[in-house]
Formats: C-alpha cells, structure tokens, sequence
C-alpha cells in the first residue's frame, strides 16, 4: 500500500514527496527527530517526544516548523489515513535549504524542512524479539559529544547495528572511558540483587522518552534504582538487563558478549516493566 507522508505542510502519496538535494538534512546531518510509537491507533508519550524535539532545535538555533498542537494534529492524521494501530510515527525537521551548500548556516529566515511518515508494525507490543530477550555485543562509542540532541548522524549507530548482525547478535551497547553509555537505539540497564542500574543523564546519551517513563513507573512500583556509571563487566555479572526505546519499550537482554545472563530467558524484572509499561501506557496514548 502506498503510504500517505507529510512534507512542509502537505499530505502527499510517498512517491510524490520530494526534498531538495540541498537540504542541510541530506547534505549535513543538519536535522533533529523523533519516533513515537502507535499503540491501539493513538500515540504513546507525544508530549514527552514534542518537549524533546522543541530542546533539540533549540540546542541547534533551528527554527521551530509549527506549534505543538499542529504537529499532534498532522501526526494524529497520518495514523488515520495511513490506519495505523500498531506502529510508528517518524518526524524529521532539519534547516532546510537556500539552494546551495555552504559550511556556514544559512539566513535565518530559511524554511525549516519538515517531513513526517508513518512506518506499519502490526505486533509491535507483543513482538517475538521481547519474548525471546536480545543478545548484545559491547563496541567502542565513537559518537560527537552531543548526544542528549536527537540528530540525524545515525552511521555509527548503524555501523553498530551491523557488528552486532555479522557478530550473530541483535545490538550492541557501547562503551566510552570503560563506561556503558547506551544502546545504539536504546537506553541501557542491568538488574542485580533486585536493583535496576542505568548510567544518569548528561551529554554523553540520548535522554530517553522511554527512560523516563520506565524509571517514573519503576519506582512507583517500589523498585529500586541507581543512576551511576556502570561497566560492561557488571552488566555481564548481573542477573538480567533490558533497554528502552520507544520503538521496542523496554527490552530484555539474554546475553552479552557472548555471556548468558541468569537462565538466558528474559529476567522477571524486565517483563514485569515491559507489562507495566505498555499497560500505563495504552491508557494514557492520545
Ligand atoms: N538512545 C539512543 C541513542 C536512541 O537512538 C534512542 C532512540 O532512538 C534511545 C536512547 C531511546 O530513546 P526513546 O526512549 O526516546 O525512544
């Protein structure tokens, strides 16, 4: 089926939308976005994932494309006519172009390019990944220093992806200055003695929609959590470990480096909170 995507201020079939080829997003990486997930046809945490964009345009001195409200009612169309109810809404803005390329910004009164799509998931809550848990490789983080921005400089992530495929695994955690930072997709976690563990926010990770929601629930439910540095040995010595995303909530890891986790079955922790997670948050999707 042909998507219907939304490009500066138009509903258009997918084979129709264009950008130019010198908007700063294809030439520069010059471009923020977000994904929100679809559960029952309504969003989970769009307001989480507005407050977040509008931070990092503003990190960026990028402009804003349009208010909150018009950006919930554009994401809320695209599920409609595209039928979405299991799923996600991606949402790119980037600087835009003056009709060349140059290191240096453009005026500030460029159009920010704004371009969303909705990506089909029937299953998305209950996928077969989160019943089986992922195996996880540890690799070097060789990522900028602003990692708290949510840009569009995704090659070493993807890089990641790809050792952690040819590696026979699902993902890889990466590590800088013998500490974990986070997922190549994710926030990271390790659970021992009941205790759920996970590095604090700073500019070294991607202050995660997800992360904040779990962490919320997680205490209500009388967990006990440390944010502190952590290395990939503990991790490796815990009895299980997950990590959240708003693509696949919170994921159980079975193995890492090649080190199995407890029984290597998704730890009672991490499905607990995945069954918390997506109850609340059915509830509360707009
Ligand atoms: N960390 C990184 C590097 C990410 O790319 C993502 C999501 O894309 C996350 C963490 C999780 O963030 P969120 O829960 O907002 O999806």
């Amino acid at each position: 089926m042909t998507r219907t995507v939304y490009v500066n201020g138009e509903y258009l079939p997918e084979t129709e939308a264009k950008v130019s080829i010198f908007d700063r997003g294809f030439l520069m990486a010059d471009a923020v976005y977000e994904v929100t997930s679809v559960l029952d046809g309504k969003l989970i945490d769009f307001d989480g994932h507005a407050v977040r964009l509008k931070r990092s345009l503003n990190e960026l001195q990028m402009a804003e494309p349009c208010s909150m409200d018009e950006l919930l009612e554009i994401h809320r169309k695209l599920v409609e006519l595209n039928g979405i109810e299991e799923g996600l809404v991606y949402l790119q803005v980037t600087r835009g172009s003056d009709g060349d390329r140059d290191f240096v910004f453009p005026p500030a009164d460029t159009k920010p390019t704004m371009v969303l799509f909705t990506q089909n998931k029937p299953g998305l809550a209950d996928s077969e990944a989160s019943r089986t848990g992922a195996k996880i490789i540890s690799i070097e983080d060789i990522r900028w220093g602003r990692r708290d921005i949510k840009t569009t400089q995704l090659l070493y992530p993807s890089l990641g992806k790809m050792m952690a495929k040819a590696a026979g695994c699902d993902d890889a955690w990466m590590i800088e200055d013998g500490y974990v930072t986070e997922g190549t997709s994710n926030n990271a976690y390790f659970v021992k003695n009941g205790k759920i563990v996970t590095r604090p926010l700073s500019n070294d990770i991607l202050h995660g929609i997800t992360r904040k929601a779990v962490l919320r629930m997680a205490a209500e439910a009388q967990m006990e959590i440390e944010e502190r540095l952590f290395t990939i040995d503990e991790a490796k010595e815990a009895d299980e470990a997950f990590t959240t995303s708003a693509s696949a909530f919170v994921m159980p890891v079975i193995e890492i480096d090649g080190v199995m986790l407890g029984d290597g079955t998704p730890g009672p922790i991490a499905k607990r909170l995945r069954e918390i997670y997506l109850d609340e948050s059915r509830k509360a999707a707009i």
